[in-house]
């Protein structure tokens, strides 16, 4: 997403203000998203050190010198600090972080990195990055919410392909469709291909099944659940189709996980808990009596990244705020036999939730 640097520099200023409330001396971000977050530029993730040094007064980003080229400059916002093959960059951040305390590390950080820093800087009080940075990339802004609603506006035109049969499922294997499935998101204006699961028949008893060799069957469910990132924000979708008549089992396990799915995004506004819109998907699948093959949370936040704060588990009692952005993906599992999930993403607002996915949420019958 190609954003002004008055957003970084705003970011930067708010990750600042959370630095001196949480008493952190330093952000020392890498790999991962909150770097291009806060500041446009995404490391390469190779055995090169590139890492944003920020502190109350400072922010350089410690580069690979033939890799500068790539980084756009806000010159109000960083500094670049570029090293040569034979110097030392560990050395270079621990120079700069001199008489610092403590620092903030990204999530994703080698651990080479990070452990080559705390031989340089035993003394130095190293926490997670998450505390800084996850207070501001769970809430997303207008521009987040609308990349976010575009990348599920693709993800649903290729579900409704799966749905109507126009991605042809009989006599093929998981992996040919799940092929599919990513070739249809890219041609959607996807950048890139995150995962593409394709579980069918007893493989959907297993939520995060890989697509192998399993020729589906007439007859039979078929679970996909796939998604990428466009324009820098992900999708994420899972949609159940059946190749042939629903058993009547089955059509009655589908239509608990259907009021399940509902009441989850039920409660997904603004104003509860975070485990709210778990309770609310998991209490309608326990009452069913399908407690025991819910085996997984009821969702997870997505953004720049497919799996992200906040979560949506039992425990999690963090406020729902406007503009948390999550999954509502219940799933009910018999093991050897068959499954279902059914995924959205929804944005919690001070009105109620809004639902970005709008395929059809039926149990649809695919003879193709
Ligand atoms: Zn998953
Ligand atoms: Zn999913
Ligand atoms: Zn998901």
């Amino acid at each position: 997403m190609e954003l002004t640097d008055a957003v970084y520099r705003e970011r930067v200023r708010r990750a600042r203000n959370e630095m001196d409330e949480r008493g952190v001396d330093a952000l020392l971000l890498s790999n991962g998203a909150d770097l291009p977050y806060l500041v446009g530029y995404q490391a390469m993730a190779l055995e090169r050190l590139t890492m944003l040094v920020l502190t109350a007064d400072d922010a350089q980003l410690v580069i690979p010198a033939f890799e500068a080229a790539r980084v756009t400059r806000r010159d109000d916002v960083f500094d670049v600090m570029s090293w040569t093959e034979t110097e030392d960059p560990i050395g270079m951040v621990g120079r700069l972080l001199s008489e610092r305390a403590s620092a903030c590390v990204g999530d994703t950080t080698w651990a080479r990195f990070v452990i080559d820093l705390m031989r340089t800087r035993p003394d130095l009080d190293l926490r997670r990055s998450n505390e800084v940075m996850t207070p501001m990339r769970a809430v997303k802004d207008s521009a987040e919410v609308d990349a976010l609603r575009a990348a599920a506006h693709a993800a649903d035109v290729v579900a409704a392909d799966l749905q109507t049969g126009r991605i042809p499922l009989i006599g093929r294997c998981e992996a040919e469709v799940s092929a599919d499935l990513g070739r249809r998101l890219l041609e959607e204006g996807h950048d890139k291909v995150n995962f593409a699961i394709v579980a069918s028949g007893p493989n959907a008893a297993s939520p995060h099944h890989e697509p192998g060799t399993r020729v589906i069957q007439p007859g039979e469910v078929v679970l996909c659940d796939f998604g990428g990132t466009m324009n820098g924000y992900c999708s994420d979708i899972t949609r159940c189709v059946h190749t042939g008549t629903i058993p009547g089992e089955f059509s009655e396990l589908y239509a608990v996980l259907y009021e399940a799915q509902a009441a989850g995004v039920a409660a997904s506004g603004a104003g509860g808990e975070c485990q709210d819109v778990d309770r609310a998907a998991r209490s309608v699948i326990d009452s069913a009596g399908f407690g025991e093959y819910f085996i997984h949370r009821t969702g997870h936040g997505i953004g720049m990244e497919a799996h992200e704060d906040p979560y949506m588990i039992e425990g999690n009692d963090d406020p729902l705020v406007a503009g948390h952005a999550f999954s509502v993906e219940p799933g009910i599992y018999v093991s050897g036999r068959w499954g279902a999930r059914l995924e959205d993403i929804v944005v919690a607002a001070s009105d109620g939730p809004d639902s970005l996915n709008e395929a059809e949420h039926d149990l649809m019958v695919v003879e193709a």
